[in-house]
């Protein structure tokens, strides 16, 4: 491997020459076939700025099977951007990776210049973890192969997929892979989290469901992670976040399902939240693991605050889903019921069109052990007054095979939990995203001393507590980090400081 010299940028803006591999000397005819490339600043770890000169630039773009952006080029605008639009960041150079190969070259000029570095997946991160100011993003959108092998049952996940591509892989074997609720987000960051879906009652969290990683660490080298190879990180790996490298395959297990479902939503009127609420506690503490209740406080298109019971049957005979969402659906006077056998993709496109790509979004949650009349009451009390139409209250019901997995047999170690509780926001609004955060925020503050008062590590921001996110399982992960990640090249996360070996 050719060492680069990054150069420090002198005050004035002068640059020393420093070349990559090769003397310096006239590149401009090499790469003025393409965008004109230049002398580019790029933000290091330590926040400082560093100049890599032209022919770094030049000559990385022509390693790459990918794209090399920067500010200016056509794609960069487009590129930069995630989910959440009220994330407005932009990167000093992004590379478009096509292959592992690429993201070896990509991870290895990072580490050399000491730069500050985002991952992106899906791009579906609140908080916009995937996207830095001035450093370097490695964007993985292009690597999104999805690939059934049917006689294993397993399929193999590029780091660029979205679940809709996944499900609808494996649904044609009429296999299912544990994902999320929305078909938009990133198979990548979901899993590397824990990632909490429909199926977890039933078959545990995503990452509960890896086989393997294919991973470059910091150093540069790609591993294979698995439960024979690299165990320290197979442990750290399955919700411990982008901390560790930069996973360039997934190996998931499928599951046998049927692509019908039973799915649908139970509308109540807000005179009748408090009922309902106390209802939904009970069912739930008794529903089987095939049947998922979510519950949402939502306002209807009449701008009237509603209680929704959202329920999901999608193991075994849906005669058996039937009765199981019986006692629910027969409870109260509810305002519609639109429950009925669909494909698993018709259901989760409704998700995904309730938050679309550019909204002004906020999230804050917090996982509980059991969902309280304390907790009851904060909701009851909060959402009314929220400040944007769109802005909803999500109750996940989990456990079951979930909470099977011991909490120190993975990072993820929020095995007892039953509930998320979570508040997300949205508008187009600058000044109502602004009361949106403080809303959410002062939800969660009722809610949270009911609650374990632990965020979801999917949900954390960079900066956050991720020593809470982690649980006791932080130390051991400090020190899987200190061994794969000792500078923290991966900081972009719910972020683990290398620790003491
Ligand atoms: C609309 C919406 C619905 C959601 N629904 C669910 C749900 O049902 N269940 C659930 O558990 N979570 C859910 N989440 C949370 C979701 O799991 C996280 O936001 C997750 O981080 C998104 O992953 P991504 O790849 O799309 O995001 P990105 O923003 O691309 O990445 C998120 C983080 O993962 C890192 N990362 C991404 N790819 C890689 C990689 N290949 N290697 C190493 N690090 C990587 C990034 O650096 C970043 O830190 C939802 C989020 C949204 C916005």
């Amino acid at each position: 491997m050719k060492r680069r010299k990054f150069v420090q940028a002198a005050t004035g803006g002068a640059v020393a020459a420093a070349v990559l591999g090769k003397a310096a000397g006239n590149t401009k005819d090499l790469y003025d076939y393409r965008f004109p490339l230049r002398d580019l600043p790029l933000r290091t770890l330590s926040g400082s700025d560093v100049t890599v000169p032209v022919q770094v630039i030049g000559e990385l773009r022509d390693e790459l099977q990918g794209a090399l952006l920067v500010p200016g080029e056509i794609g960069y605008a487009k590129a930069r951007r995630v989910w959440n639009g009220a994330i407005n960041r932009r990167p000093g150079l992004i590379l478009q990776c096509e292959s592992a190969a690429d993201v070896v070259k990509a991870v290895n000029f990072a580490r050399e210049g000491n730069l500050l570095t985002a991952v992106r997946g899906g791009g579906h991160s609140f908080h916009g973890n995937s996207v830095c100011d001035g450093g370097l993003m490695i964007d993985l959108k292009r690597m999104d192969s999805v690939r059934m092998a049917p006689d294993a049952g397993v399929v193999q996940v590029g780091p660029g997929a979205v679940f809709s591509q996944v499900y609808r892989e494996v649904l044609a074997w009429k296999r299912i892979a544990l994902g999320g609720s929305v078909g938009h987000v990133g198979a990548a960051g979901l899993t590397l989290g824990g990632g909490i879906g429909r199926l977890a009652r039933k078959h545990g969290l995503a990452c509960d469901n890896v086989r393997s990683f294919d991973l470059v660490t910091a150093d540069g080298k790609l591993q294979k992670v698995s439960e024979g190879e690299n165990r320290g990180l197979y442990w750290a790996l399955r919700g411990g976040c982008g901390n560790f490298g930069v996973v360039t395959n997934f190996e998931l297990r499928t599951h046998p399902m049927a692509p019908t479902i039973l799915f649908g939503a139970v509308v109540y009127p807000w005179g009748q939240a408090r009922d309902v609420l106390n209802f939904y506690a009970d069912f739930t503490a008794q529903a089987p693991e095939e049947l998922s209740a979510y519950l949402f406080c939502m306002f209807s298109p009449d701008g009237e605050p509603t209680v929704v019971v959202n329920l999901c049957y999608s193991s075994g005979r849906l005669a058996d889903g039937e009765k199981a969402m019986a006692p629910l659906r027969s409870f109260g006077r509810p305002l519609s019921d639109s429950v009925t056998a669909e494909h698993w993709l018709v259901s989760h496109a409704r998700y995904d069109a309730m938050v679309p790509h550019g909204n002004l979004y906020y999230q804050a949650d917090c996982f509980a052990a059991e969902f309280s009349d304390e907790i009851i009451n904060a909701l009851l009390d909060a959402y009314p007054a929220a400040p944007s139409p769109q802005n909803f209250f999500t109750i996940e019901h989990v456990g079951g095979a979930l909470s099977r997995v011991p909490r120190d047999a993975t990072a993820f170690a929020h095995r007892d939990t039953q509930y998320v509780v979570e508040a997300t926001t949205q508008t187009r609004d600058w000044v109502v995203h602004e009361e949106n955060k403080r809303w959410a925020d002062a939800s969660q503050a009722a809610v949270r001393p009911h609650a374990s008062g632990i965020t979801y590590q999917n949900f954390a921001a960079q900066e956050g507590p991720a020593a809470l996110a982690f649980e006791e399982n932080y130390a051991r992960l400090a020190q899987v980090k200190a061994k794969h990640d000792p500078a923290n090249l991966f900081r972009m996360n719910a972020n683990i400081e290398p620790g003491a070996a």
